[in-house]
């Protein structure tokens, strides 16, 4: 018989000459062996070398073989390792209590060579069998990252580490934009072929103790421990960006053109929603929900962008007192990470939003500020002469910008009144034009007086 590879055995036995014996066996077998002569030394000599099966005599002084077993089993580097006791005794008692203490086979002394080697090749097969289907049980066949069920386990061991170290913990859940798309255009194989570089992305984006996994068709999940919000959005803001410049190989299978398969690139993008854990104890169910949220903000207003939860609760905290000024001490309270959000006051704009679109920057979200009134301050005139025009060609393509922007600076009231008319542009509802051009006037003045009395923008 020809092994699959040296397989090391560990022989633990008093006996001297049962050790040459076996190691005489064993190594015309093509098998590696190491001998202990206790259970003490056993157990050192695990923690030292990789062992694939162990040998375990029942009678030793010193630690008896049923305790150096249960040893074994207790401790971590060595539970999976299987064991094959060895006994001169046929002791029932004996054999019950090593096979319910966790042994693999038993063997009684002195044994026939033969089928000592067939019970140890049937252990390591076993154990080999064992450790695929874990494996496979654990890991998403298409894109060898943690399936759904494994991500869910080894977050929710992040979440109550980070708990009891008092560490900050962020997740995150990503959605491919217009995946549906690509299955349609492209076909199966694409979609799968897109998938499958968006989880190499992941896996060479995020830190190697990230927990990534794909936890649903085209919806995937990074549990970032000990990371802040800020440190967060900035690794989410680096994926999102890594995808979007990166250009995807695909073939496609093209039916109209003699079966030929068809190489070409793609661009994807992804839209992204993430969380940081607030106190207590919670689960990865109740924070991917939560991240869901935000993920749903971001495709609801334009994808391939990054939105926290601090947008969903400050869109929350508005429905429910909706005339008074959200406050962002509030938001922040039940967050171990605090940042020094510098309130200032633009008449028509959420500053949290806007400002966790830059990540934080404030002066970077202030030049923003000055370059949208630069841009945009006369748009209500714009749109007022197209309409009076007829030109709808003019009123869709301003309305649409003027969407998009409004949401990047965050100015919430102008956006809504605006994608109203954006979407009665594209059903050519013209009698609600004038009612909305005149709300979406008053917006947009609210919001330049208040950029005009806040910075300088002559
Ligand atoms: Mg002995």
């Amino acid at each position: 018989m020809i092994l699959d590879k040296e397989y090391r055995i560990l022989v633990v036995d008093d006996a001297k000459d049962t050790q040459m014996l076996l190691e005489f066996d064993l190594s015309a077998a093509g098998y590696q062996i190491s001998c202990c002569d206790g259970g003490e030394d056993a157990l050192v000599s695990l923690g030292t070398q990789e062992i694939d099966l162990i040998l375990l005599d029942m009678y030793m002084p010193g630690l008896s073989g049923l305790e150096t077993l249960a040893k074994i089993k207790a401790q971590v580097i060595s539970a999976e390792i299987p064991v094959i006791m060895l006994s001169a005794s046929t002791d029932e008692d004996e054999v019950v209590a090593a096979l319910e203490l966790g042994a693999g086979d038993y063997v009684t002394k002195p044994y026939v060579t033969k089928v000592l080697l067939a019970r140890m090749r049937t252990a390591i097969r076993l154990m080999e069998k064992t450790a695929q289907l874990e494996y496979l049980a654990k890991t998403d066949f298409l894109t060898g990252i943690n399936n759904r069920g494994s991500f869910f386990e080894l977050s929710n061991h992040a979440i109550s580490l980070a708990s009891r170290a008092g560490q900050s913990l962020v997740v995150a859940m990503f959605d491919i934009d217009f995946f549906k798309q690509v299955n349609d255009n492209y076909g199966h194989d694409a979609g799968d072929q897109v998938l499958r570089v968006f989880s190499q992305g992941m896996t060479e984006v995020f830190r190697g103790y990230d927990i990534i996994g794909r936890v649903g068709g085209e919806e995937f999940a990074v549990c970032l421990p000990n990371t802040n919000r800020k440190n967060a959005n900035i690794a989410c803001e680096r994926f999102r960006y890594y995808m979007e410049q990166l250009s995807v190989g695909i073939i496609t299978n093209n039916n109209n053109n003699n079966n030929n398969n068809n190489k070409r690139n793609i661009n994807i993008t992804v839209s992204i929603g993430l969380v940081l854990a607030p106190k207590g104890p919670l689960t990865i169910d109740e924070l991917l929900k939560q991240a869901d949220r935000a993920l749903y903000y971001a495709k609801e207003h334009g994808r391939n962008q990054v939105v926290d939860d601090r947008i969903v609760a400050t869109i929350d905290e508005r429905d429910k007192t909706v005339a008074s000024p959200i406050n962002t001490d509030d938001i922040d309270k039940n967050n171990h990470f605090q940042e020094n959000i510098i309130m200032a006051n633009y008449d028509g704009i959420d500053f949290d939003i806007g400002i966790s679109n830059v990540l934080g920057d404030e002066a970077l979200f202030k030049e923003i500020l000055v370059m949208f009134y630069q841009d945009h301050h006369l748009d209500g005139d714009k749109l007022q002469r197209a309409i009076k025009q007829q030109d709808f060609d003019s009123v869709k393509h301003l309305a649409h910008t003027l969407k998009g922007v409004a949401c990047s600076v965050g100015a919430m009231d102008l956006f809504e009144v605006t994608k109203a008319l954006d979407i009665a542009v594209n059903y050519d509802k013209k009698e609600d034009f004038d009612s909305l051009f005149s709300q979406l006037s008053s917006q947009i003045n609210r919001v330049m007086k208040g950029i005009e009395l806040a910075l300088d923008v002559s």
